[in-house]
């Protein structure tokens, strides 16, 4: 008898609840057919229309009713016309983040067939890579203050914090990711030309984390022209790790040389699972576009994809299945990209629903 994973599924606003149910039945398609045992709970907060009955975005013991979960499945947050994105963010997802130790934040970057690229001359297989980004420290502290505000003295300070743990634990799934793939490439970012203090020491530490893994070939590489080579040079990345901020910026601009937002698929991820991680797609709640059942759902459905992996290497998870319906899933988006239904970000008139049904309808066959 091998164990079955408790799945939070959490909507949030907008498109959320339109791609949220896509991705579901894709993974219930996956279940059945490769016999996996998957158990949803839907949970109706962490979204706008609760903060505005409630005055919060999530009840109070939110963390204990997620708590027994292995994994969160969310689709999207944020509705800026009544709620402002401070509060709705801030009151959930980056709580998730936080509270639960997700220091990881996984983004593949691969250009599909049959997917418009907006850079020149390249073709599926030139753009195929995965960012790492730190998620829980470096630039984004809320340290610091404005000193003699309204004054011509007026200064403002806020400081970056790293931590020997915090960078070694990041650096250390990077390497591994890297170690475990057929490049074993690992470009690190950096800007030790001129963030004199914190990037010399972050070189540091990927040189002393690195010492474990001799068969890695590490590149750094300034942050200026590494987002250049993105765009001009894609082709030479395979696993690529960079601090909060760094990653921040890498992680939407790898995602747009591929075509569209539509696709991008995250990891929030706590490897030692002491806390449940969490999947979702790299786009929000798209208020442009929500409740016309036109948004692509194939971003939420790789993150379902991504879950499965993360779980197949779960204590006493039958590993093997788990990462033959990723797989699966995977193939079935190829496929379905190359001469399945579109939705219209990628010139298309299907439907959210069309596109999910069809992809549901491969994984199951
Ligand atoms: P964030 O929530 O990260 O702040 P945002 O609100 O600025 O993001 P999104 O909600 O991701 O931005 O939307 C950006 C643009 O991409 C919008 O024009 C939106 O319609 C489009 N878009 C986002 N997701 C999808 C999708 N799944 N399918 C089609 N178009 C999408
Ligand atoms: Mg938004």
């Amino acid at each position: 008898m091998t164990r079955s994973f408790r799945i939070a599924a959490i909507a949030g606003d907008g498109i959320g609840k339109e791609v949220l149910p896509e991705g579901i039945k894709v993974l219930e398609a996956a279940a059945r057919r490769f016999g996996l045992a998957l158990e949803f709970t839907q949970f109706d907060w962490a979204n706008c229309d609760y903060y505005l009955q409630t005055g919060a975005m999530m009840p109070p013991d939110w963390k204990e009713q997620l708590s027994g979960m292995d994994a969160i499945y969310f689709g999207a947050v944020g509705w800026p016309a009544t709620v402002p994105d401070h509060i709705s963010l801030w009151g959930s997802l980056l709580k998730f983040r936080r509270e639960f130790d997700q220091y990881i934040n996984l983004r593949p970057v691969r250009l599909f067939d049959g997917v418009p690229c907006p850079l020149a001359n390249r073709k599926p297989g030139d753009i195929d890579f995965l960012v790492v980004r730190e998620n829980t420290e470096g630039e984004y502290t809320n340290l610091g203050g404005i000193m003699f505000p309204g004054t011509e003295r007026e200064m403002v300070i806020q400081e970056s914090v790293f931590t020997r743990h915090g960078a070694d634990r990041v650096l250390k799934y990077a390497f591994e990711l890297a170690n475990a793939r057929p490049r074993r490439h690992l470009t690190v970012a950096t800007k030790s030309n001129g963030i004199a203090i914190s990037m010399p020491w972050w070189d540091g530490r990927a040189d002393a984390v690195g010492t474990a893994y001799p068969d890695v070939a590490v590149d750094k590489q300034h942050i200026d022209i590494l987002t250049a080579r993105f765009v001009l040079q894609p082709d030479r990345f395979d696993v690529v790790v960079a601090s909060n901020l760094f990653g921040d910026i890498l992680s939407d601009l790898g995602p747009a040389c591929t075509g569209t937002i539509g696709l991008a698929p995250s990891g929030n991820l706590n490897p030692e699972r002491n806390f449940p991680s969490l999947f979702e797609p790299v786009h929000g709640s798209a208020p442009d576009i929500a409740g016309k059942g036109i948004a692509n759902p194939i971003a939420m459905i790789w993150s379902g994809a991504m879950m499965l992996a993360f779980l197949a290497d779960a204590p006493g998870a039958d590993g093997a299945r788990y990462r033959a319906a990723h797989d699966a899933i995977l193939a079935a988006i190829e496929q379905s990209l190359r001469d399945g239904p579109r939705t219209a970000d990628l010139g298309g008139k299907a439907t959210t629903a069309q596109v999910g049904e069809a992809i549901a309808t491969l994984v199951g066959a």
